[in-house]
Formats: structure tokens, sequence, C-alpha cells
């Protein structure tokens, strides 16, 4: 589960952390009343109206607009919320946008030189720790500093018995260049963020830009948490902090009839079950010349409901050209699958493409017979191979 930047704040700030405050808003009134609120309480009347969606380089996208006035935040605002805001990391048709978090403009010149770090914490699936990953390359083009000069980026491996050791914080502090009050904030930070991480069950924390304002304090500008989702049972406020108008209606759906269901661009539908094979399914599309629409586990009852729902869900997307079902029949059986999608193509109707239905294991002999003399558009096949020669033939 994604969370929003304001949410993500709010969890940082919980853990100690410092950030760039910001009050949310859901229409340009709002904005300007939090405006006024954060000039009371900082002097400041210069502003930034950022975006809230759950997609980065909003920047980019038109998404983040400083604002040097009053009537600034009101335009910009106006304009923002209302927008499909179209970023490096979203669709052709962008998201759309229903609020805005109104912050106090951070990069207000003085003694010190305002800098932008990159900051994140994620699991290292190869040494199977925790990394800290930082550079002095902050800002919106960490993509390119990644590809061009990755050197500039710095790695440090957390051991998960001990946590950040204070050398590591250190380390960190001095690779980036800190001095004075900037270097011991930082230490107070990596902690902060560190704690925020593990406290919140995330896979990913990211802070980017992370800076060194003009008076040598440390705050998180931007910030970004992927939630393990499983993890939320255990944490109530963090799944509270669900916004479910970011998501995806069909995965949304998906889920609530237990389809473990995720969107793709291509033109083969599939219905699998057990992620695993579901994700040598899309391989054998892609093998087959086809490219998967979507990823779908229908988990270990695929009963002629779960199909019907499937089949739904699938259909709603005009790419798809066929669908291919690879069930095998280990703890369901096969009959019962195979008696499960006559029934939802015929309770459905009006199924216009064609259907490849691979059932192997318990009682396939039985499920074929069943799916060939249903005297349906569906063409049964045992094999994998075959299941792919047939994917091939109805897309050419
Ligand atoms: P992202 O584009 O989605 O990653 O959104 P960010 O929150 O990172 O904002 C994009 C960029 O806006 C940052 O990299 C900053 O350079 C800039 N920015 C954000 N806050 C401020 C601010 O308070 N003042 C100024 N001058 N720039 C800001
Ligand atoms: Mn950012």
């Amino acid at each position: 589960m994604n969370l929003h930047e304001f949410q993500g704040k709010q969890i940082l700030e919980s853990y100690g952390a410092t950030i760039q405050k910001g009050i949310l808003a859901y229409n340009n009134k709002e904005a300007l009343e939090a405006a006024k609120k954060i000039k009371q309480e900082t002097g400041t009347s210069f502003f930034v109206v950022k975006a809230q969606v759950h997609a980065g380089g909003r920047g980019k996208g038109g998404g983040i607009k400083l604002a040097k006035s009053f009537e600034e935040v009101d335009s910009f605002s106006s304009s923002i919320i209302g927008m499909n805001l179209v970023t490096p990391q979203t669709s052709k048709e962008g998201k759309k946008v229903n609020k805005v978090l109104v912050c106090q403009d951070v990069y207000e010149p003085g003694e010190f030189e305002i800098r932008e770090f990159y900051f994140s914490i994620l699991l290292d699936r190869k040494t199977s720790k925790n990394v800290i990953v930082y550079s002095t390359e902050g800002g919106m083009d960490i993509e390119e500093v990644a590809e061009k000069t990755p050197e500039l980026i710095f790695k440090e491996i957390i051991n998960p018995d001990t946590g950040v050791l204070s050398f590591q914080a250190r380390k960190i502090a001095f690779n980036l260049g800190l001095k004075g009050v900037a270097f011991k904030e930082m230490l107070k930070f990596v902690n902060s963020a560190y704690n925020a991480y593990l406290g919140s069950d995330s896979s990913l924390v990211e802070i980017n830009p992370l800076i060194q304002n003009s008076s040598n304090n440390i705050l998180a500008v931007d910030c970004k948490f992927v939630i393990d989702d499983n993890s939320i049972y255990r944490n109530t406020e963090i799944g509270l902090m669900r916004d479910k108008s970011e998501e995806n209606p069909d995965e949304l759906e998906a889920a609530e009839f237990g389809l473990n269901y995720v969107k793709l661009d291509g033109n083969v539908g599939c219905v699998v079950n057990g992620a695993g094979l579901a994700m040598a399914t899309m391989d054998l599309i892609k093998q087959a010349g086809g490219n998967p629409a979507n990823f779908l586990d229908v988990g270990g009852t695929a009963d002629a409901n779960r199909v019907e729902q499937a089949f739904r869900i699938i259909l709603k997307d005009n790419n798809v050209k066929c669908i291919l079902v690879n069930i095998f029949g280990g703890i369901v059986r096969c009959d019962r699958v195979a008696q499960g999608i006559v029934d939802a193509y015929n309770k459905i109707g009006e199924i216009n493409i064609p259907i490849i239905v691979r059932l192997q294991g318990t009682n396939a002999e039985i499920a074929k017979d069943i799916i060939d003399s249903s005297g349906l558009q569906v063409h049964s096949v045992t094999l994998f191979k075959d299941a792919a020669l047939k994917v091939q033939e109805l897309l050419s």
C-alpha cells in the first residue's frame, strides 16, 4: 500500500524527524486559509502547492508550484485540484488530483547554501538486510544520476539485529559533506527515518529531496512510503490511511472477491491459480508473442463464482483479444473448475473472444470432456506448450 506525501511526513514527524510542514486542502478556499495560517505561524509569504497523488515526478508534471502570494496559492490550487496530472510515473491518462498540500517554501536563501539530498531505506534482497541508499545529488533527476553517475549513490547495509550503528549514521552525514548543526541533525534524521521504516512495516521509505536549508538544518521536503500489505492488520492507524480513490477500481473490485488481480497493458487475459503459475503463464504468453493483460491469481478455490468474477473483470478491458485459463488441479478438482467455466460462460453470455483452457491435475481428463462437449467457443489443451501454440494461433 502506498501513502501520500502528507501521510508519510506525518509518520516521519512522529518518529522525530523534521519535515517541511504543510496543511492539506481539498479546494482553493481551504488552500488559501492554509497559506494564511502558515504565514501566521512562520511569517513567510512564500508557499508551495503540492498535488497529493500516489505517483512521483509531480514536479515534472506541473503538480508542484511555488506561490509567492496568497493570490498565487489561490490560482495554483484551483488549477491543480481537479487536474489530470501526468508524470513520468503515471499512465498517459494521468491521475486525477483531489487534494493539495500547502507548504511553507523552505528554500528561502540565507547564510548556508541550500543542498538537496536523496535518502531512502529499503529491503536489499541480495543481502537480506535493510539498506540505506543516499546521494548528494537529490532532487528531481535521481533516476538519471543512477544511470549516468552511479558512483554518486552510496549504500549503507544495516544489520537488522543491531539497527543503525552510530558510526554508520556518521558515515552518511560525512559522505553528504555536512558540518556543524546539519551533521548532528543528520544523525538524528537517519535514526528517526530508520525507526519510522521499521515501525510502519514499510518496504520502502524514500525522501527526495531531503535538504540542508539556509540555516543549516536538515528537513524532509518530499516523502514516499510503501507499506507491506501483510502488516496492516497490526498497524491499524496506518491501515486507515489507505486512499482507495488512488487505487485501480478493477483491482479493488477483484480484491473484494478474493482475487489477486493486477492490471497490465497487454492483450491476453489470464486466469490462473497460484502466484507462481501465474508468473509462469505470463512468461508463456510473452514467448508466444502476446502480452499479458493482467496478473490474476484466483487462489485455492477456483469455483464457478470466482471464475465468473475473474472473467467479468478481464472482459472490461477492451485490449483483451483472448483469455488463457491455466489451472493446476491440486487442491481443487479440474472437473469442478471446468464446470465453473462452462457455467460462468453461460451466465455472462456474449463472450466474443476465444478462451483457451488448460486444466491439469486431478480429474483433468473429465474436465477436458466437459469443456469439449459444452459446445462453447472454448479451446481445451492439456500441455503448457499447446497452450502457447494456441495463443500464438489466435493472435495471428
Ligand atoms: P516530486 O516531483 O513528486 O518528487 O515532488 P517533490 O515534493 O520532490 O517536489 C519537486 C521539487 O520541487 C523538489 O525536488 C524541489 O526541488 C521543489 N520544491 C519542493 N518544495 C520546495 C520549496 O519549498 N521551495 C522550493 N523552491 N522548491 C521546492
Ligand atoms: Mn520528490
